[in-house]
């Protein structure tokens, strides 16, 4: 059996190809694609070459946020059925290295993240029509939602993942700087935790109506109306929390400025250096910490979903057949109009 897939070459050189597909094996099942998300990760990759210090540095297959449907099952699987639909988890920890032994997989020595070019040979990912996976990423979505929200289960988890590292959010105050996918659904993960003030923050309009829709208290546009947040600089800061969604320096500095004296700024959004000023992380005696994609929150993201507690269909923009990738790596790239822009695969 043969499937098309997507391969990126570097920068803006995405080809449709075709590849043999072998049968599942003892322990793995096959999945016919259904909808796959297109990434800040992917973008970069896409647009750049990479971001930071991590470069495409040979062929990959770029997707690691996708769902499909149950085709065949290899021998020993059990807990699926042909015909489910189901996320795919695309973390695949050592699950015996130092880290792993300490139930600290995030952190794996050896992690092999689907689609990602931060290691040689970089990991192959799942913009492709035919997928075989070990079943144990395979996690079941059950049959109110679409495939394109259940592709949203590994955003979702990176949302929940960071909203974690805050602790008890019920009734705190919240900033979120960055109103992209990941910004809104970090959002909607620190509502559902339990914030009451959930002040979201972007230069596009569109992205904040998509904020507001997943569950935003507030939104400000910092281009057009920057004063609105500088008001919650006063009296030593404002908000308990901060998200850092955006990797913008001018962003940090912000919640900097507006966090309360011992207040916590969670770092999600990522980029090379920048530089920040320590007097005042020091002087409010501030906590920095940063928060990197996800660890069990990934089959309580696609609970969320799966029932709509978390509706993530307010952030899904754009969808593309798989042979029009080029045009959805472009609209994911407007961010005046594009929010999470998903492939679809055969019909
Ligand atoms: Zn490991």
């Amino acid at each position: 059996m043969e499937t098309r897939l997507l391969r990126l070459y570097g920068r803006s050189d995405l080809r449709l190809e075709f590849a043999e597909v072998a049968p599942p094996r003892d322990g793995e099942v096959l999945l016919k694609m259904a909808a796959g998300g297109i990434c800040g990760s992917d973008l970069h990759y896409y647009q750049d070459g990479g971001f930071g210090p991590v470069r495409v540095r040979e062929p990959i297959i770029p997707g690691h946020e996708a769902a499909g449907y149950v085709a065949a099952l290899g021998a020993g699987v059990s807990g699926l059925a042909i015909g489910d639909l189901v996320a795919v988890n695309p973390s695949q920890p050592c699950g015996t290295c130092r880290f792993c032994r300490e139930d600290l997989s995030i952190h794996c020595q050896h992690m092999r993240f689907m689609g990602s070019a931060m290691h040689l040979p970089h990991e192959q990912g799942m913009f492709r029509d035919w997928l075989v996976v070990p079943a144990v990423q395979c996690v079941s979505a059950g049959t109110l939602i679409t495939p394109g929200e259940a592709a949203c289960a590994e955003p979702l988890a990176v949302g929940l993942h960071a909203a974690s590292q805050a602790g008890d959010l019920e009734g705190r105050s919240v900033l979120v700087t960055g109103a992209g996918p990941i910004g809104a659904l970090v959002a909607a993960a620190a509502r559902h935790a339990g914030a009451t003030a959930v002040i979201v923050t972007d230069l596009a309009d569109a992205a904040l109506e998509r904020a507001l829709a997943m569950g935003a208290t507030e939104t400000i546009n910092v281009r057009h109306a920057p004063e609105s947040l500088t008001a919650f600089e006063n009296d030593k800061g404002q908000f308990d929390v901060v998200f850092e969604c955006s990797a913008a320096e001018p962003a940090l500095r912000s919640a900097i400025a507006t966090v309360r004296p011992r207040g916590l700024i969670v770092q999600v959004g990522v980029t090379g250096d920048i530089t920040l000023p320590l007097n005042a992380l020091v002087g409010k005696e501030l906590r920095l910490i940063g928060s990197q994609r996800f660890d069990t929150e990934f089959a309580l993201a696609l609970s969320l979903i799966a029932d709509r507690r978390i509706d993530v269909r307010p952030i899904i923009s754009h969808h593309f057949p798989i042979n029009e990738a080029v045009q959805a790596f472009e609209q994911a790239g407007d961010r005046s109009m594009a929010s999470k822009v998903q492939l679809t695969f055969l019909p």
